[in-house]
């Protein structure tokens, strides 16, 4: 009982055992299969999963595959492997479109009683007619056809006769209520499309909010987990359930959207920045996909624990995406292999050191976790250290390298910067240093102290490799903004590319693998630019942290 921490859905689902109103609980996860699923979506996949597991339910994997124009095999393929990937296996895998021929059924049943009927006013009349929040609809002329009639005309939606908008199916509740999503809402219309499951069987297709609940009542479910903008919608659940007679009542239960700081989330403007070129498709490292974060280094854990350390609650919440960070971090600590790479690398020539003599050091694969062992790193005369690491006239407590002041290599000697070489251009190539063999790593040596201690890559030995490191896609942009302008908050400096060096001893690096490279952060193997000849690496996220839980 304990995969969720206690919430106020926990607290229903309790009761409904306790008071005999259910005996197991079954809930579901519905998405559209009209892109990529995003860290929003895994909020509902552990509540759904999760609630699920504590109470030795079942879940059901369905997909809401009720508007064939915006959907696709892919993505259906895609969300499977990525609730895999978070951890959950499904029970049952349903497709709303299983149920086409029932959902038909039941339209016919409403319109039986007197409960429905064909409309023939235009979308843009039937917004009009609709009313306000103010002000109440009005009733279509055509809402008081016969039983008889309307009867024909859904029979004849269905055959194909009516071109796509002509007609639509509308349930006869109320125009006046208060509720606007219960002032005759559209439960069919058509659409001459080909869906992906039953082909071209269909040219009517059920309404999101008709097919819903009937989704959830055929299959049994218990509780019906949704977002909160669904709330004022919950009425209408609620009469389809009884006024298509379903033998199950499940609880429609509305919570709070997650949201991340500078993360847009939405679908739509996902499938934009993918559509016009801004990323380099749903899986790109810097997207807020569950695949662009898989492929950018998150692990399956530290989303889970991300998530359900995020309250479940009413309300809507923008949580800081430092907070995703932190549980990266946490969950990498021990895991993974601490490394040095080199990012933009600067030559350095070891004066004093004997030439062609190769020595091989010893270091720690994780201090923090010494069952993880020793590895050897080569060190010559000849070893690459980063640009930055340099300075020819340093600010006042600058402690690494620069002219005349010595640092320590990690895991190997001090050095000392003797001599500067610069091209033509005036641009530092090179430095000449020398090294006292006194001050080797682990000899105990006390003699003397520097301040600064630096990484370095030994560079006959060392293996090239690209390092892209990110910033957020998107500045500044909450999803409130309007429509199509939070692409003027796309940052240009969002990805950044590098070829630097790394430890031989990563050459036989496998996509996913993860390393700490010292001083820099942790990194992802990129599963979809590493080749043979070429290692490339996404920062997950640097070491430092100003996030406090
Ligand atoms: P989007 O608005 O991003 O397009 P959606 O709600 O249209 O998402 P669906 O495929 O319909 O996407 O969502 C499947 C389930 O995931 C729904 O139950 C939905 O409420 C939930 N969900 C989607 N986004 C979030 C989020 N940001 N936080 C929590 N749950 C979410
Ligand atoms: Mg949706």
């Amino acid at each position: 009982m304990d995969n969720q921490n206690s919430n106020f859905i926990k607290d229903i689902m309790i009761k409904d055992l306790e008071s005999g109103k259910h005996e197991t609980i079954m809930t579901r996860f519905p998405p559209e299969p009209n892109g990529y699923l995003h860290i929003g979506h895994a909020k509902s996949i552990i509540l759904n999963f999760g609630l699920a597991d504590d109470f030795s339910g079942t879940t059901n994997l369905r997909f809401d595959d009720t508007n064939p124009a915006k959907e696709d095999i892919e993505f259906v393929n895609s969300i499977k492997e990525d609730v895999k990937w978070l951890g959950f296996e499904w029970d049952n895998l349903f497709f709303a479109s299983d149920y086409f021929d029932e959902m038909y059924n039941r339209a016919v049943l409403l319109i039986k009683k007197g409960l429905a009927y064909v409309d023939d006013l235009s979308a843009d009349e039937i917004r009009e007619y609709r009313g306000t929040l103010t002000e109440p609809g009005k009733n279509s002329p055509y809402r008081d056809r016969s039983i008889e009639e309307n009867l024909d005309l859904f029979q004849r939606m269905r055959n194909g006769e009516f071109g796509n908008g002509e007609k639509v199916l509308r349930a006869k509740i109320d125009m006046a209520s208060p509720n606007i999503n219960l002032r005759d809402p559209v439960i069919y219309r058509i659409a001459h499309v080909t869906h992906h499951n039953t082909g071209d069987k269909w040219c009517i297709y059920p309404m999101y909010a008709f097919a819903h609940p009937l989704e959830d009542a055929i299959e049994g479910v218990t509780h019906s987990i949704c977002t909160i903008e669904f709330e004022d919608q919950r009425p209408f659940y609620n009469w389809v359930v009884e006024q298509c007679e379903m033998k199950n009542q499940p609880q429609q239960i509305e919570f709070g959207r997650l949201n991340l700081t500078n993360t847009v989330m939405s679908k739509r403007k996902l499938k934009q920045l993918v559509e016009e070129g801004f990323v380099d498709g749903w899986d790109d490292p810097r997207m807020p996909t569950i695949s662009g974060m898989r492929r950018r280094g998150f692990t399956p854990e530290s989303i889970r624990t991300f998530v359900r350390e995020t309250a479940v609650t009413k309300n809507n919440a923008t949580v800081d995406f430092e907070m995703l960070e932190h549980f990266v971090r946490e969950d990498l600590k021990l895991k993974a292999p601490r490394t040095m790479g080199i990012i933009n690398p600067l030559k350095v020539v070891i004066t004093n050191y004997p030439e062609g003599q190769i020595e091989l050091l010893d270091a720690e694969i994780n201090p923090e976790n010494p069952e993880m062992g020793m590895r050897k790193i080569p060190f010559s005369r000849e070893i690459y250290i980063e640009q930055d690491d340099f300075m020819e006239n340093p600010p006042k407590k600058y402690f690494r390298l620069f002219p005349g002041n010595e640092v320590r290599l990690k895991h190997a000697y001090f050095i000392k910067c003797e001599e500067v070489v610069k091209d033509a251009d005036g641009n530092v190539v090179e430095l000449r240093c020398t090294y006292d063999p006194e001050t080797k790593s682990g000899t105990g040596f006390t003699g003397r102290k520097v301040k600064g201690t630096i990484h370095w890559v030994e560079a006959t030995h060392a293996v090239p490799a690209e390092f892209r490191l990110y910033e957020p896609l998107i500045l500044d942009a909450s999803e409130e903004n309007e429509e199509g302008t939070f692409l003027d908050h796309v940052n240009p400096n969002s990805l950044q590319v590098f070829e630097g060096f790394v430890e031989p001893n990563m050459k036989e690096s496998r996509p996913h693998d993860k390393f700490q490279f010292f001083r820099h952060g942790y990194f992802n193997v990129d599963p979809k630019h590493t080749t043979v000849d070429k290692l490339v690496f996404n920062r997950i996220v640097s070491l430092k942290s100003s996030f406090k839980l």
